[in-house]
């Protein structure tokens, strides 16, 4: 078979890796991949939002298969396009994507199916949100209702800062058309974790659960990025919570969407808000987590492509899906100065080293290659995943992964996988 893979970051490096296991597949292509994912597989100079060119060249080449990893290209309906010439593609439609793609759909969806989220209201009105921000008071959480790279989002500690924030994106339009509108929702306190699953529109099938880190700083301090690292298993999902997951949020969320005219195929990704026994649903993606995928794929053992086309087809009921019950680590390596401005172009030291390491991968995400060198090229940079047979060990040999890697200025924090280590005591 040969694929094709949308992306460049470390998600789509760890999706390459996976699918370059399945010995149905003949050839690989990703658009536009990196350094990394150069080495693997043959990356084209099409964006992975240039629907047109990776429709042309995915006819024109016989692609059998392609596979999504960012939320733009999906909203943006690579899908339908690709299903509409009849090729095969992994992902939700756009009407599907509306799940990551409007906030306001996405509470209203929630509300209406009864699937337990943040009390919230929904406005066109800078007056009107502000009233409401009055009456409900601090803490309160404003969001831009389209896709802002996970910048619409403000946690506001108080009535001012959340009014500012309303401003900032009905007014001055900080993140353009996305904030026509905002959704201004309840805070919620707890612990986050991800739930990803495949689903093919009725049948639901959950991969391991898993644990981002958005903050920059330890301890969950500073601003927020794409992901500073992931692990997974995270202990905070014990096993009741999951069944509840499945059968209060997943199970539901894919029927309604069949109600709702949108039947959705693809990667279904809650983010939860987790306190004691109580789980909210903070939010829907409708693609792998980055770097939540890194972990996650490096712990599937069945072969990747089985599971992509059993989604297509509406199989996926007959899929026994073989996970590794070791644990499985990401760090992310960053370019100091991110999520603010940084410097490209720095040469990276020590990936050989890194990778011979037993039990690590290191996957690229802002990298490229300067003529035979490795460059940084992005904020977040490479994603060192490690499995060991204990949290404790996998957690090491991902951090001896990264002290054997360098490069002027990186940056990555020291305390991934520090929370779950707390909770189950290693
Ligand atoms: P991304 O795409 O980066 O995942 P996003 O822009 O889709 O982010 P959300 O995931 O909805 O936005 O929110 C970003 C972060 O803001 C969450 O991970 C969480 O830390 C915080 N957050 C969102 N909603 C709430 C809430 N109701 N209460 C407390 N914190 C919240």
């Amino acid at each position: 078979m040969k694929i094709l893979v949308v992306g460049s970051g470390g998600r789509e490096h760890a999706l390459v890796w996976k699918i370059k296991q399945s010995p149905k597949v003949e050839k690989i292509y990703c658009a536009p991949g990196n350094a990394g994912i150069g080495q693997i597989a043959n990356c084209l100079e099409i964006d992975a939002t240039d629907i047109q060119k990776l429709l042309n060249f995915a006819k024109t080449e016989g692609i059998d298969l392609t596979v999504v990893g960012p939320e733009a290209s999906l909203v943006a309906g690579i899908v339908d396009v690709f299903e509409e010439n009849g090729l095969r593609i992994f992902g939700p439609t756009q009407k599907g994507a509306e799940l990551e793609g409007s906030k306001v759909f996405t509470k209203e969806f929630l509300k209406k199916y009864k699937i337990p989220s943040a009390d919230f209201g929904v406005f066109d009105s800078r007056e009107k949100a502000k009233q409401y921000i009055d009456e409900k008071g601090a803490p309160i959480v404003v969001k831009a209702d389209g896709l802002a790279a996970g910048k619409g989002v403000i946690v506001a500690q108080t009535v001012e800062e959340a009014k500012n924030a309303v401003d900032v994106i009905m007014a001055d339009k900080a993140f353009g058309e996305a904030g026509n509108k905002v959704v201004v929702e309840e805070c919620l306190k707890g612990e986050e974790a991800s739930f990803l699953a495949f689903t093919d529109g009725k049948t639901v099938l959950p991969l391991p659960t898993s644990q981002d880190h958005k903050a920059v700083y330890e301890n969950d301090e500073g601003p927020n990025t794409g992901g500073m690292g992931a692990y997974s298993p995270a202990p905070v999902v014990t096993g009741e919570i999951a069944e509840f997951v499945m059968n209060k949020v997943m199970l539901p969320t894919i029927r309604g969407m069949k109600e709702e005219g949108r039947p959705y195929k693809g990667m279904l990704y809650a983010g939860l808000m987790i306190d004691g026994d109580k789980v909210n649903v903070l939010e829907f993606n409708c693609r792998f987590g980055d770097p939540e995928a890194q972990p996650l794929l490096m712990r599937v053992k069945s072969d990747i492509i089985d599971i992509f086309e059993a989604a297509i087809d509406g199989r996926l009921d007959k899929i026994d899906m073989k996970i590794d019950p070791r644990p499985t680590v990401c760090v992310v390596m960053a370019s100091g100065g991110y999520p603010g401005s940084y410097e490209k172009g720095n040469v990276i030291r020590g990936l050989k080293n890194a990778s011979a390491i037993k039990g690590v991968e290191v996957f690229h995400a802002g990298t490229a290659k300067q003529d035979d060198k490795v460059v940084s090229a992005g904020g977040r940079v490479l994603g060192i995943t490690a499995v060991g047979t204990t949290l404790q060990e996998a957690i090491n040999k991902a951090y001896e992964g990264v002290e054997a890697i360098s490069w002027n200025n990186c940056y990555f924090r020291r305390d991934i996988g520090a929370k779950a280590l707390k909770r189950t005591g290693g």
